[in-house]
């Protein structure tokens, strides 16, 4: 195992501005880990405001180029990228595992995730196609068009340092925005490796920048006048912060937050499929991410045979380095939130909740000082328990029981989140009712994460999105764009004299 570097020695992750990778502007630093390790391998730099405004006057100056460059030119440009990104997806996927955690295959996964948008993205000069009126009244033709916003910024969490903010840039930029990332401050490093891509692809300087730091840089983007719209991914209370500081400023917001994700198994589901699928969807990425299923509800008399297949396969979970081809479960991202999951599985058992598998003593040989917790299994969860109304963001699965379908909706639909649930089934009519009736953004019906590709689109309801669009796909187009009608008339048509009547077909 590497010997702790002192901070002094560590590189400086720093920030991409104008074209330029920059630090240096004495603002404060902290440590980047690698969680597998448990020891600081960087320090970031976090910006000060003046770095941050930097970058938004990099970004307004870039504008008034970028939105008048033909939609073709753009997507052009994200071809190259889309190459560029193929190219070095192996080394996106190793800094993913190196400063998040996540086992390497999961990451190669992410990576691929994020491609998918700037696919999408090539193909703006079909998706800005606006839609015309011929002869709408006598000599008068109508269209529609939608413009881009301006300077867009990105905020995003740790747990998918590479696909959440590809939900945002491509689509920004192909719009015709510029763009201002400010990444987790916890794993810095594949922002600036996207941005140099981006730069190697054609993008001209300013359209895309990237500012590493914390709550400071964050307040800075959020009341800068000169930005005009904000997409933010992370925790409810920040997200539910950024929504309503940036529509008082007037602002366009779209604010993603977090989740409690439940996954019912009916008595006529297939259990096999049902067992793999909640130990893939509650224990892959430690539990860090924000569709991770993190309730299993046992409908009925399934509850009893689920325990009895989740069980074994709990504790017979791969905990190792995520550099390690064996490794299912790599460590979770900073020995602070470790510990908060600790204190949660105290809470649950403190609640009376039943402990089936207590991951809590999961070591990983040579690797000691690793971020490292095993999965855990709790049964006989209620609705009233903290590890049931909170999000823990850990490997830990909560099992409720409840007597019947009805139940089973009525639980979810009274939680406060709603990002992602899933149903297993056999019988189509009960899958019909749920898909209706669930209070969920994102359904899936025998499919344990239903992430829209990304020609879909992704967000929750209630208390996991703040805001009305969701994220990439067509709403995404919609985000980053104004829409603006047109009415020509020309010649001989054009009226004589005022008209003081309210105009209408004629
Ligand atoms: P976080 O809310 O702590 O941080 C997200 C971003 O906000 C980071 O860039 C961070 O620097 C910034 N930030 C943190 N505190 C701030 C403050 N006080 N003021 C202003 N900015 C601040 O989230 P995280 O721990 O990085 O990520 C995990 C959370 O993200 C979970 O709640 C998870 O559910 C959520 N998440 C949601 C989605 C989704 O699509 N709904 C996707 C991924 C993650």
């Amino acid at each position: 195992m590497n010997a702790p570097s002192s901070p002094t020695e560590l590189a400086l992750i720093g920030h991409f501005i104008n074209g330029q990778k920059l630090t240096g502007d004495g603002a404060r630093n902290q440590p980047v880990y690698n969680p597998a390790l448990g020891v600081p391998i960087a320090q970031v730099e976090l910006a000060s405001p003046a770095t941050v405004n930097a970058a938004v006057e990099a970004a307004a100056a870039a504008f008034p180029a970028w939105s008048q460059t033909p939609p073709l030119k753009r997507a052009r440009i994200l071809f190259k990228y889309k190459e560029l990104l193929e190219r070095h997806h192996d080394d996106l996927a190793a800094l993913i595992t190196r400063e998040h955690g996540k086992v390497l295959s999961d990451a190669h996964g992410e990576v691929v995730r994020g491609l998918e948008v700037v696919e999408f993205a090539t193909g703006i000069p079909h998706l800005l196609r606006g839609e015309f009126t011929d002869q709408i009244s006598t000599g008068i033709d109508a269209w529609s068009l939608r413009q881009p916003v301006g300077v867009c910024a990105g905020i995003t969490p740790f747990n998918f340092p590479v696909m959440v903010p590809m939900w945002m840039f491509p689509l920004a930029i192909a719009c015709g925005n510029t763009f201002v990332l400010k990444p987790s401050e916890r794993d810095p490093s594949a922002s600036l490796l996207l941005a140099e891509l981006l730069q190697e692809a054609g993008l001209p300087d300013g359209v895309f920048n990237v500012v590493q730091g914390d709550k400071v840089a964050v307040d800075t983007l959020l009341h800068h006048p000169q930005v005009a719209a904000l997409s933010f991914v992370g925790s409810t209370p920040i997200a539910q912060y950024i929504y309503e500081t940036g529509a008082r400023l007037g602002k366009r917001v779209q604010a993603l937050g977090g989740a409690k994700n439940h996954l019912v198994v009916m008595p006529d589901a297939d259990l096999d499929q049902a067992v793999d699928a909640l130990i893939g969807a509650a224990y892959g990425s430690a539990g860090e991410r924000c569709m991770a299923i993190s309730v299993a509800v046992a409908v009925g008399s399934s509850a009893e045979a689920l325990i009895a297949r989740l069980k074994p396969r709990v504790r017979a979970l791969k905990v190792l380095d995520g550099t390690n081809a064996a490794a299912e479960m790599g460590p979770v991202v900073t020995a602070q939130h470790r510990q908060r999951i600790l204190d949660y599985i105290e809470h649950g058992i403190g609640e009376g909740a039943e402990l089936v598998v207590d991951g809590r003593s999961v070591t990983v040989p040579g690797r000691e000082q690793g971020f490292f917790l095993g999965g855990t299994l709790f049964d006989r969860v209620t609705p009233d328990m903290k590890i049931y109304r909170e999000e823990i963001f850990g490997p830990v699965l909560c099992v409720v029981r409840v007597p019947d379908f009805k139940s089973a909706v009525e639980l979810i639909n009274a939680h406060e989140f709603g990002n992602g649930t899933s149903l297993f089934t056999q019988d189509g009519a009960t899958a019909r009712e749920f898909a209706r009736h669930i209070q969920v953004g994102m359904v899936g019906i025998n499919v344990p994460i239903p992430v829209p590709m990304a020609f879909h689109s992704f967000g929750g309801w209630k208390k996991s999105l703040f805001g009305d669009q969701h994220a990439y796909g067509m709403e995404g187009v919609r985000f980053y764009t104004r829409y603006k009608a047109v009415m020509q008339r020309w010649g001989n048509s054009i009226g004589k004299g005022a008209e003081f009547v309210m105009p209408t077909a004629k």
